[in-house]
């Protein structure tokens, strides 16, 4: 069963489609989806960790020097418009730290002088 996007906060059972109860895994501290008829369970979404995923990036966002831009060196990219203004050209690279290059994400910053807007995939 696909989870529909109206549905969320009810869970059903990979293996046998029942319906999954919240359960508190007191050992490891965290909330599990339960399945009554079977050991089927898994991971509650987190809104807490989700929070701070959302934070996480806002920060590497905007640690980003908009200096970025005069560098001739990094690649341009014109299929990415900026989702401010729109403009077509963009730099983009990846971030150097760590977390960010394990997920091989790119960041883009608008060309365009006075916007230079920052965002990533
Ligand atoms: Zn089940
Ligand atoms: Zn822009």
């Amino acid at each position: 069963m696909a989870e529909g996007p109206g549905f969320v906060g009810i869970r059903f059972c990979q293996e046998c489609n029942n319906m999954l109860y919240p359960k508190e895994d007191k050992e490891n501290k965290v909330l599990l989806y339960a399945c009554r008829n079977c050991d089927y369970r898994q991971l509650a979404d987190s809104p807490c960790i989700y929070v701070n995923k959302i934070m996480h990036e806002v920060d590497e966002i905007t640690n980003i020097v908009t200096d970025v831009v005069g560098d001739p060196t990094l690649p341009r990219s014109e299929d990415h418009p900026c989702p401010k203004c729109r403009h077509r050209e963009a730099v983009f690279f990846q971030s150097d730290t760590v977390k960010a290059q394990s997920e091989m994400r790119l960041y883009y910053v608008c060309t365009k002088p006075n916007c230079h807007h920052r965002w990533t995939e």
